[in-house]
């Protein structure tokens, strides 16, 4: 072999090594929302950073993350939601410190409103469990009260409510970026622009060795399913179910207006969901109406759905019949909905190295942080230890002991 042929054999050589390198790492997580940053960033932060983060996406938060409102609440019904809402907001009190980003996070309230005995003896019930946990920021108010608190509010057919001053808002993109960012300079690798497409498994089929896309395969030591309204197409490459579907939710958005503050409470109508904020100028109406679909992963945006959530703006909230909707800006996302309405975490049934967070039902971006750190105990310690997460197990449904959530949070 002369000198030249030496070169390019060593060269190709190289470069091959470099390839292998580049595709193989001790874990790889399958989309990189907000609930994937994450993991990586909190695996990372425990040492383990040879973790390869795919998204199909061109760029960070193109699925549901990006559609998000930001909202954030510790009014949950069930203990494991409650820890969890907890958990997260000290890690976004301490997110500007740990991570160079602002997260957002500004404790505006949520407002609930009930308009009948039933609707305030649902959130009485689940103050009791929010106190309990230990929301002590939590109180049940008054019609009188909720005029103080959000004046806007038409107290025609109220009945009281709740409200929890430590409950706000966040900022979906930048708790996204806080961790991906902090998790490259930890040595994550995230690739866009990538489609899971399958996995070679082995060991009877129960380890997954490879995770095949449409730049080529990746070696994993473990696989993570973060593909938030996807998850349940990822699971079943690997053989798994996970009840996970999609459910459209869509965003009406008003031209920049004064009508209401920015610091308005989120102010949430128990009996049929609807809700109100202000973000950067601007009023967000939210309402979860049926919307009609022939494919469940469409996120066109439905303007036969204005309809009804204009009327109840206007009951409700009547400075609203003065801010016009922009309908150019309005817009739709999924929820990745479990059957539960509760997150699923956990190593997957039947798999020695697959792990599922999913399922966070509309709560992903609050509970992100949370998530994050507890999936990267379960993978490095082979359990939870800072909370108990038994009741998000991915068993459960197999089990048939399901979380019971109240109808209304
Ligand atoms: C209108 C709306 C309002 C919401 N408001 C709130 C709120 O106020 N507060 C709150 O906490 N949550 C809210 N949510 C829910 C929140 O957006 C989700 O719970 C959260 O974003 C889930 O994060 P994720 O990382 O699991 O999912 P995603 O952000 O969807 O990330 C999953 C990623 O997986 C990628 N992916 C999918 N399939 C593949 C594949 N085959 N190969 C490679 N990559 C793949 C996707 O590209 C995507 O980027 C809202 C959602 C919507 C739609």
């Amino acid at each position: 072999m002369n000198l030249r042929q030496t070169f390019l054999f060593a060269n190709s050589f190289l470069i091959f090594s470099c390839m292998i390198e580049k595709n193989s790492a001790d874990v790889v997580i399958i989309g990189g929302g907000v609930i994937g940053a994450s993991i990586a960033y909190h695996l990372a932060l425990r040492g383990c950073n040879k973790v390869i983060v795919l998204d199909r996406g061109l760029q960070p938060g193109e699925g549901s993350t990006g559609k998000a409102t930001g909202g954030f609440r510790t009014q949950f019904s069930t203990e494991v939601n409650v820890r969890l809402s907890l958990l997260s907001r000290e890690k976004l009190l301490r997110f500007n410190d740990e991570l160079g980003i602002d997260s957002g996070y500004r404790q505006c309230g949520y407002l609930f409103i009930a308009r009948s005995e039933h609707e305030l003896g649902a959130l009485r019930a689940a103050q009791v469990v929010q106190r309990n946990v230990g929301v002590h920021d939590v109180e049940e108010v008054s019609v009188d009260d909720i005029l103080q608190i959000n004046p806007a509010v038409h107290p025609e057919g109220m009945y009281g409510g709740t409200f929890c001053s430590i409950d706000g808002f966040i900022r979906p993109l930048n708790v996204l970026r806080g961790y991906m960012e902090s998790a490259q300079r930890l040595g994550v690798q995230f690739t866009f622009d990538v489609e899971c497409q399958g996995f070679t498994l082995a060991g009877g089929r129960k380890k997954i060795i490879q995770v095949l896309t449409t730049r080529g395969t990746f070696n994993c030591g473990s696989v993570v399913n973060a593909a938030g309204a996807w998850a349940g197409i990822i699971a079943r490459h690997a053989g798994v179910e996970i009840p996970v579907t999609p459910l459209r939710r869509q965003i009406a958005i008003t031209h920049p207006t004064t009508v209401l503050p920015e610091d308005m409470p989120m102010t949430i109508f128990v009996e049929d969901g609807f809700h109100a904020r202000v973000r950067d100028g601007r009023v967000l109406l939210l309402w979860p109406g049926e919307i009609p679909y022939n494919d469940q992963f469409d996120i066109t945006f439905d303007t036969a759905w204005l309809e009804g959530v204009l009327s109840r703006a206007h009951k409700r909230l009547p400075c609203l019949k003065q801010a016009a909707i922009d309908e150019a800006h309005c817009w739709a996302g999924l929820y990745e909905m479990s059957t539960d309405k509760h997150a699923i975490l956990g190593r997957a049934p039947g798999l020695e190295n697959f792990y599922l967070a999913n399922g966070s039902s509309g709560h992903g971006v609050m509970h992100a942080p949370g998530l994050g750190h507890l999936l990267a105990e379960v993978i490095l310690d082979g359990k939870a230890t800072t909370m108990n997460i038994d009741a998000l197990r991915p068993t459960r449904f197999a089990e048939g002991k399901m979380n019971e959530a109240s109808e209304f949070l």
